[in-house]
C-alpha cells in the first residue's frame, strides 16, 4: 500500500536518480515532498512582444527558432547551446548550459514559448538558460510556476513534477488531519487542496489562503503535541525530592559571589517542581553568561542530599568536560562523587576510571553526579536512583529518551533544559507549551558591557592593527567564519582561507589555531585545549564554538560574514568573550550591500538584551527563516507559519482547546498520525 512514508525513490526513475541530491535538502520521503513548499512563485500570466523585453524581468514569448549552435566555452569548460528566437516583433538570444541534449531536440524552424527572467542590459537583453517548451494549443502562458529553495544540480522544474506526480499518486495516502468543524470554523480549505495549490497555483489567491491553512496546521499539531506532551507527563510519577534547606542555604553562602534575584527565584522554581511528585519538565532561559549553571548545581547539590543520582549532557566533549571542571569545583567540599563520561575521557574525582567501572559506579548509586556527552545515552548507561536529568542547550527531551536513561525505580526522571537561546514568549507559547519556564534576565553584576562594532571593509586593517595590540597586552582573540572551503559561488570567507591568511601573512609571530566541525574530536579537544591554555592566540573557527565554551581571557571576536548569522547566533558568539574582567570587543564584518542586513547588524551593534534581539530578529525575519534548525540550534518545526500572525495563532490556540475539551486525538487517524511522526521527530532531534 502507498504510505507517504515511501522513500522518494520509489516514485519513479527520475526520483531515484535525483534521491541523494533530494536528501540534501530534506527530501527523503514522499511526504517530505509533498509538504516541501515554493518559497516564492514565478509569474508568467501573458505572452510578451520580443521587442517589448526588459532585463531583469519575467517574461514569457512564443518564438520561432532561426539559428541554433552549440559550442564548448573555452574559459568555463561548459558546453553552451545559443539559439536566436524571433517574433514578429525582433529576436533575442537564448543561453543554456551543460545541457547539450537541447542541441538534438530543438532545430531551426520550430516554434517554441520560452521563459525565464531577461538577462543582459537594456540594448542587449537575453535569456540564461531559460525554460522552455512547445506552445500550448490555445497559445496561453504557463501561468504561476514555483520556485523552490534548491541544491546544486536540481531545478524548481524537477521539483516541481516529482511533486505533481507523488500528489497525483498518493493523494489517497494524505489524511486531512483537521477535524472538518476545525476547518469549517476557521474558514480553511481542505487538505489536498491546499497542497495543490501551493505547489501549482491556479490564481495569486489561491496561494494566500493555501498558506493560510497549511500554517494553520503547523501551529495546531505543535500546540496539541505539546499540551499533549504536558499531559502525559503529569499522568506519570517522579521522585519526589525535598528542599535540604539548612544545606541549600549552607552551599548559597559558600558560593564567591551573591545569586542574582533571578537565579535564586529560578532555583526556588526549580526546587518546588521536584518537590511534586510529577516529573518537572522545565527549560531555563538566560544570556550567556547569566549563571545557568549555578542554578543547576543547586538543582543537583539538592537532589544528590537526598541520595539521588543526577545526569547532565551537553553537545560537545569540550563543553561537557568543562562542566565537569566547574561543577568539581563548586562542589569540591561537599563529599559528592562527580563523574565526566566522554567517548575519549572516563573520569570519576579526578582520577581516570575504566568504562567498567563508570558504568558500574552509575548502577550501583555511587555517583552522585554524571556528566558528560549523549554518549551517556547511547551507550546504554544504567543508573540506580537517576532522579534528575539537565540537558544544556537543547530544548526537549521526550519521554522515550528519558526511559533510554535506564534505571531501576519505574519513576521518570525531572528534566531541566539550559538554553541561552531566547525564546521570544508568543514563540514558548507555541512550540514549547509543554516546558514551564524560568528566566534569568539580570547579569551579575560587574560586567562590563562588550564593546560591537559593525567594520566596513575599508577598516579591516586597522581592526587588525587592534587585535595586534590586543594580543601584545596578554588576550586572546576568536575569529569565526561562515564556511569550511572557499565557495566559488559566494565570495563568502571560509575557515581554511582565514587561518591561512592570518597564520602566514597578518599574524606570522603568533600562533593562530583553527577549529571546526570536520576535525577529528580528538583535534577539536587539542586545539581547544591549546586556546583555554593561552598557547594559541587566535582562534579561527566555524560555529561548532558557539555553545559555552569559557575563557575568560579572551578579549576580543571577530566575526566575518557576519551578515549570514541570525542574531540570535551572533549574539551568542559575542557572548564567548567579556567573561573575564578585560574590557571585551566585537566586531562583526561584513560584506552585505543590503541595507535590511546592515540594519540588523546595526541594532546587534546597539543592543546586549539577548531578548530584545531575537524579537526584533522575530519581526524582521519571521517566524520560519529565524529559528531554523541550523541558525539557532532551535527547531519549532515552523515551516510556513509566522507567529507574528497574531490571528491565525489565536485561532489556532482556540482551536486545539476546544479540541482537547471534547475529543480524543486517537479517533481521527490523519491526525494521529501526524502526531506520531512528530513524536519520532522530537526524538531524532
Ligand atoms: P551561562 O548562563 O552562560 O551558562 P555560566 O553559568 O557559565 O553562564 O556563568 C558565567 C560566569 O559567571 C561563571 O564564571 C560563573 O561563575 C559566574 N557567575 C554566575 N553567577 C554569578 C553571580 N551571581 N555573580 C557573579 N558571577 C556569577
Ligand atoms: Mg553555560
Amino acid at each position: 500500500m502507498a504510505v507517504l512514508s515511501d522513500k522518494i525513490g520509489e516514485l519513479d526513475a527520475v526520483a531515484k536518480k535525483l534521491s541523494k541530491k533530494l536528501e540534501k535538502i530534506g527530501i527523503e520521503t514522499i511526504y517530505d515532498l509533498i509538504f516541501y513548499y515554493p518559497f516564492r512563485y514565478e509569474k508568467y500570466d501573458s505572452v510578451s512582444l520580443i521587442a517589448e523585453l526588459v532585463p531583469g524581468q519575467e517574461a514569457v514569448v512564443i518564438g520561432k527558432v532561426e539559428l541554433l549552435a552549440s559550442r564548448r566555452s573555452s574559459r568555463q569548460r561548459k558546453y553552451l547551446v545559443e539559439a536566436m528566437i524571433s517574433d514578429e516583433s525582433g529576436s533575442i538570444k537564448a543561453i543554456w548550459f551543460n545541457q547539450p541534449w537541447l542541441a538534438k531536440t530543438l532545430k531551426a524552424g520550430d516554434v517554441i514559448m520560452v521563459y525565464g527572467r531577461v538577462s543582459g542590459e537594456t540594448f542587449s537583453p537575453y535569456f540564461s538558460s531559460p525554460n522552455y517548451e512547445r506552445p500550448r494549443k490555445n497559445g496561453s502562458a504557463p501561468g504561476i510556476l514555483p520556485v523552490y529553495p534548491l541544491t546544486a544540480g536540481i531545478t524548481s522544474r524537477q521539483i516541481s513534477s516529482l511533486a505533481a506526480l507523488a500528489i497525483s499518486r498518493y493523494s489517497d495516502a494524505i489524511d486531512d488531519p483537521l477535524p472538518a468543524y476545525i476547518l469549517k470554523n476557521n474558514d480553511l480549505p481542505d487538505l489536498i487542496w491546499a497542497i495543490r495549490q501551493i505547489h501549482f497555483p491556479e490564481k495569486s489567491e489561491n496561494i494566500v489562503l493555501a498558506r493560510r491553512r497549511l500554517a494553520f496546521d503547523e501551529l495546531f499539531l505543535l500546540q496539541l503535541w505539546s499540551q499533549l506532551a504536558r499531559r502525559e507527563l503529569k499522568r506519570s510519577q517522579a521522585p519526589q525530592i525535598k528542599f535540604n534547606e539548612q544545606k541549600i542555604k549552607e552551599f548559597v553562602n559558600s558560593l564567591a559571589f551573591d545569586l542574582t534575584l533571578d537565579q535564586k527565584r529560578a532555583a526556588w522554581e526549580v526546587i518546588q517542581d521536584m518537590g511534586k511528585g510529577e516529573p518537572m519538565n522545565r527549560l531555563l532561559e538566560g544570556d550567556v553568561g547569566s549563571g545557568k549553571t549555578a542554578v543547576a548545581v543547586l538543582a543537583m547539590y539538592n537532589n544528590a542530599l537526598s541520595g539521588w543520582q543526577t545526569a547532565l549532557m551537553a553537545p560537545t566533549e569540550i563543553l561537557a568536560s568543562q562542566h565537569y571542571q566547574t561543577i568539581s569545583k563548586l562542589l569540591g567540599n561537599s563529599g559528592l562523587n562527580v563523574g565526566l563520561f566522554t567517548r575519549n575521557q572516563k573520569t570519576i574525582n579526578g582520577e581516570s576510571v575504566s568504562k567498567k567501572d563508570f558504568l558500574a559506579r552509575c548502577a550501583d548509586g555511587g555517583l552522585d553526579i554524571a556528566i558528560g556527552t549523549h554518549a551517556l545515552i547511547y551507550d546504554g548507561i544504567e543508573f540506580n536512583r537517576l532522579a534528575l536529568v539537565i540537558i544544556d542547550e537543547q530544548h526537549r527531551f521526550g519521554v522515550k529518551q528519558r526511559q533510554r536513561l535506564k534505571e531501576k525505580t519505574s519513576l521518570v526522571p525531572h528534566f531541566l533544559s539550559l538554553t541561552a537561546t531566547p525564546i521570544p514568549r508568543t514563540m514558548a507559547l507555541i512550540a514549547y507549551g509543554d516546558l514551564d519556564i524560568s528566566l534569568l534576565r539580570q547579569m551579575p553584576q560587574g560586567r562590563l558591557p562588550i564593546i560591537t562594532k559593525v567594520v566596513s571593509p575599508q577598516q579591516r586593517s586597522l581592526a587588525y592593527d587592534f587585535i595586534g595590540k590586543q594580543i601584545a597586552a596578554g588576550r586572546q582573540v576568536f575569529v569565526i567564519c561562515p564556511l569550511i572551503n572557499p565557495s566559488d559561488k559566494l565570495g563568502v570567507r571560509s575557515v581554511n582561507e582565514e587561518y591561512k591568511k592570518l597564520d602566514k601573512e597578518v599574524f606570522p609571530n603568533l600562533s593562530v589555531g583553527l577549529l571546526h566541525g570536520r576535525l577529528k574530536s580528538e583535534e577539536k579537544e587539542a586545539v581547544m585545549a591549546g586556546f583555554v591554555r593561552g598557547e594559541i592566540k587566535i582562534l579561527v573557527s566555524t560555529s561548532v564554538i558557539e555553545v559555552g565554551v569559557d575563557v575568560p581571557n579572551a578579549s576580543v571576536m571577530m566575526i566575518e560574514g557576519s551578515e549570514r548569522f541570525g542574531l540570535a547566533q551572533l549574539h551568542q558568539f559575542r557572548g564567548r568573550v567579556g567573561r573575564g574582567k578585560y574590557q571585551s570587543y566585537c566586531f562583526l564584518f561584513s560584506d552585505a550591500s543590503d541595507e535590511k542586513a546592515n540594519s540588523r547588524l546595526d541594532f546587534l551593534a546597539k543592543s546586549s538584551d539577548g531578548f530584545r534581539l531575537a524579537e526584533y530578529d522575530l519581526s524582521v525575519r519571521g517566524g520560519g527563516s529565524f529559528y531554523g534548525t541550523e541558525q539557532s540550534g532551535f527547531d519549532s518545526g515552523l515551516k510556513l507559519a509566522d507567529i507574528n500572525d497574531i490571528d491565525l495563532v489565536k485561532k489556532s490556540s482556540e482551536a486545539v482547546k476546544s479540541f482537547l475539551e471534547t475529543n480524543n486525538p486517537d479517533d481521527f487517524p490523519g491526525l494521529s498520525g501526524r502526531l506520531k511522526q512528530k513524536e519520532l521527530i522530537s526524538h531524532l532531534e
